[in-house]
């Protein structure tokens, strides 16, 4: 997708504070973090939101956790807990149309979410 933000990261033509990276996924600091650790894991693959998952990117979503598991891990956030959020649509407050898992640590984190 040649307008969409998140692709132009994985393209290299954004910059972005990358922490995590394989075959199917990147994982970088956001923008205008919400929390002392506040990283967006995404599928290097472009897919708009969770309504357009195929069968065929279930192994992506699995990558996706698991990235989001090990920055807790390395980050030393595992054992204490830390929050993965997708939203989807507008809705659920979707900004940027190329999915990603939000990763939150570092603070008090409530429940429900705003
Ligand atoms: P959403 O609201 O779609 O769930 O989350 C989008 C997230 O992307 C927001 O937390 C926002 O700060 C972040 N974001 C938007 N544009 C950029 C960008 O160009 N670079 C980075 N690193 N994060 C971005
Ligand atoms: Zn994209």
């Amino acid at each position: 997708m040649t307008d969409c933000i998140f692709c132009k990261i994985v393209a290299g033509e954004i910059p972005a504070r990358i922490v995590f990276e394989d075959d199917a996924v990147l994982a970088f600091e956001d923008l205008n973090p919400q929390a002392p650790t506040h990283v967006l894991v995404i599928p290097k693959k472009h897919i708009a939101t969770l309504n357009d998952l195929s069968p065929e990117d279930a192994p992506v979503i699995g990558a996706m956790t698991r990235a989001a598991a090990a920055i807790a891990r390395e980050r030393g956030f595992a054992e204490d807990g830390y929050r993965t959020v997708m939203n989807c649509n507008q809705g659920g407050g979707q900004t940027v149309y190329h999915i990603h898992m939000h990763v939150l640590a570092g603070r008090a984190l409530s429940w429900p979410p705003g």
